[in-house]
């Protein structure tokens, strides 16, 4: 048997690039160490947030399943920077983490085009440079025509908890050693990043009187567009916080700490810090918040988000017990950092196929991210080239306009990174176009076209769309009169009365008003979806900034139209410099558009390049 596609590893990148596939009608198969760890959240039990929330939309409306896993699972929904602008507010859900595993476990035998594969993969088989199949452990060989390789932190993963050093991907599980050394003999070239965890306390022995609770929203919203409302039950967490005996104790074993004393030798992430890297890098902060989020309905663990450390167990002992609710806790687990292999992203190709084999593609922490949904993102998109590439068909590639997946991906495969990349607003150039509450008017239709949306999904979106055109339609043909009562009614939101008849598309521009109130008031009818009254009011309070960013855009698209052939002698461009045809070699861009984005690639070799292309291109049609 000979799968046209075929995933390895059955974490948040392994789970949607089988499900993609399997969605797109091909036969996948999905082999993972133990099928008891599919969707298993290595660290935090939560989904979303800032930058990550806007992905988990994305994979939702790429007909992704994690958007319905947590939707099940969540048990505290929060929009985080609720206050702030349409374009940085973000959706957060923690998750009861077995029932999230077993939700992912149930999505995935839903499909019928998975064959779940129980085994260690050791080596990749390539003939000629194209993927033919891989390798177990124990001597199986399976052939395969694509296979996407997502392997998260297991590539001679290796775990520090102070002196003592652990081989494994993370707690419980093995380290992939052989399957490291198999893409190193490929030619892959390999990096080595280092990510953290905290150590896990018990519930029941935590004090929480006088801590500060924290709730979730109080009307959860959803992540996919499948879930019409959240009905489970919410639970809150509380909030504690370091103090400066705590930090005392870090500082006086600095020489104790993997990551001070060079035992560590990788890079971890800046912006998600362990509280090592707080206390020794803002010396002036005389305390660290501290989240203690439950990890679930029935479970007495409790997960203590902000103090993720490597320090000896002894002295996470010594420290935790310093905290105001943690004086008497018991740890159940210590937290430990793992160092990993990753690969040099620049390796890939936009549809997250690797240049040196073909048929192999990567996704996720393999790639140098961090994170679930980075994973989710990417892992949707290789599974679904994979996938497309076996059809035949046109690969799925989503610009920086597009999506967030396609400004990471773009990051990705042009920068490489040096630290653990994770996602963020502020890496996005047309975030006011990427917002959460659009998602779906921006993806659903890309993927109903590449038939990736179940029937349910397309109806649903289908739905949503005609609801919103039907509110469209209303606000701009409805026209308010100035009268005592409309006067009365704007007042109650300090906004003037009217000086004349105007649009409620016009009067919705006024900064005080909210478009959901004037919906309530003239429209007579309840939204079905309701983040649908923000949409169009982002879309109507900056028509003038987003008709300035769709400019910038199709002027990038123009240069994305021009094409690199993918064997383009870049030696042949006279002029241009050797440094600048070594960098090109090595990303191989596939636009004029992508190689104006590799660092350090000037106008003026773009000009180079430009006027060569068409040259030779006039030539040949000449
Ligand atoms: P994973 O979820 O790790 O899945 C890898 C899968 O591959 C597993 O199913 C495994 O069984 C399988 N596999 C591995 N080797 C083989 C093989 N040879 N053959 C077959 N199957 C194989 N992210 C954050 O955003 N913030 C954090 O603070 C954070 N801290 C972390 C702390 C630790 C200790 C760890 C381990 C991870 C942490 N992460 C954190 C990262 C987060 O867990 C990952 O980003 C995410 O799980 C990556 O998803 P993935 O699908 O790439 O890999």
């Amino acid at each position: 048997m000979k799968y046209p596609v075929l995933v390895i590893g059955g974490g948040h990148a392994g789970v949607e690039a089988a499900s993609a596939s399997a969605r797109l009608g091909i036969k996948t198969a999905l082999v993972t160490l133990n099928i008891s760890g599919i969707g298993q959240m290595s660290c935090n039990p939560a989904i979303g947030g800032l930058g990550k929330g806007h992905l988990v939309r994305e994979v939702d409306a790429l007909g992704g399943i994690m958007s319905q896993a947590i939707d099940n699972t969540g048990i505290q929904f929060k929009v985080l920077n609720s206050s702030k602008g349409p374009a940085v507010q973000a959706s957060r859900a923690q998750a009861d983490r077995d029932l999230y595993k077993a939700e992912v476990l149930r999505l995935v035998k839903k499909e019928k085009n998975i064959e779940i594969v129980e085994g260690q993969v050791s080596k990749i088989l390539e003939e000629n440079k194209k993927v033919v199949g891989i390798k177990l452990e124990d001597g199986r060989e399976i052939l395969a025509d694509n296979v996407v390789l997502t392997t998260g932190t297991f590539l001679k993963g290796l775990m520090h908890t102070g002196e003592q050093k652990v081989c494994g991907g993370r707690v419980g599980d093995i380290s992939s050693n052989s399957l490291s050394d198999s893409l190193k003999e490929i030619g892959f070239e390999l990096g080595r990043l280092k990510t953290g965890t905290p150590p896990r306390l018990r519930l029941s022995t935590i004090n929480f009187e006088g801590l500060e609770i924290q709730p979730g929203d109080e009307e959860p919203n959803p992540f996919s567009i499948l879930t019409e409302k959240i009905t489970q039950k919410q639970i809150p967490c509380w909030i504690t916080e370091t103090n400066q005996k705590v930090h005392d104790v870090i500082i006086a074993n600095k020489e104790r700490s993997p990551m001070y004393n060079g035992q560590i030798k990788s890079d971890g992430p800046r912006y998600c810090p362990s509280l090592e890297d707080k206390v020794f890098r803002f010396k002036d902060k005389k305390k660290h918040n501290i989240f203690l989020e439950p990890e679930g309905y029935d479970s007495d663990i409790v997960y203590p988000n902000g103090i993720s450390t490597s320090l000896p167990a002894d002295v996470q002992e010594e420290f935790v017990h310093l905290i105001k609710g943690l004086e008497n806790v018991e740890i159940i687990q210590p937290g430990y950092a793992v160092e990993y292999d990753m690969v040099d992203p620049r390796n890939l190709k936009s549809t997250l196929e690797t240049k040196m084999v073909e048929g192999l593609f990567l996704a996720g922490q393999i790639n140098g991210t961090s994170g679930y949904e980075e994973a989710a993102a990417q892992g949707l998109l290789a599974g679904a080239n994979a996938a497309l590439k076996y059809k035949n068909q046109e690969p799925l590639i989503l610009s920086r306009a597009e999506a967030y997946a396609g400004v990471m991906i773009d990051d990705l495969i042009n920068n490489g990174v040096d630290e653990p990349y994770r996602m963020f607003t502020s890496r996005a150039e047309y975030r006011l176009i990427l917002r959460e509450d659009n998602t779906v008017f921006r993806l659903c239709p890309i993927a109903i076209e590449k038939g990736l949306l179940t029937k349910e999904h397309k109806e649903r979106f289908e739905e949503i769309n005609s609801e919103f055109e039907e509110l469209k339609s209303f606000i701009t043909t409805y026209k308010v009169k100035p009268s005592e009562e409309s006067a009365e009614y704007l007042a109650t939101f300090n906004s003037p009365p009217l000086k004349e008849t105007m649009f409620l598309s016009d009067i919705v521009r006024r900064p005080e008003l909210k478009l959901e109130n004037l919906i309530n008031k003239y429209y007579k009818k309840s939204l079905k979806f309701k983040t649908l009254a923000q949409s169009l009011e982002a879309e109507l309070k900056f028509a003038g900034y987003l008709r300035r960013q769709e400019l910038d855009i199709s002027r990038v698209k123009k240069s994305e139209k021009e094409k690199i052939p993918e064997n383009f002698k870049y030696e042949a461009v006279s002029g241009l410099r050797i440094e600048f045809q070594q960098k090109l070699n090595k990303i191989k861009p596939h636009s004029l558009g992508q190689a104006m984005r590799i660092p350090g690639i000037t106008p003026s070799a773009i000009a180079l390049l430009s006027v060569y292309i068409k040259k030779h291109k006039d030539q040949a049609s000449g």
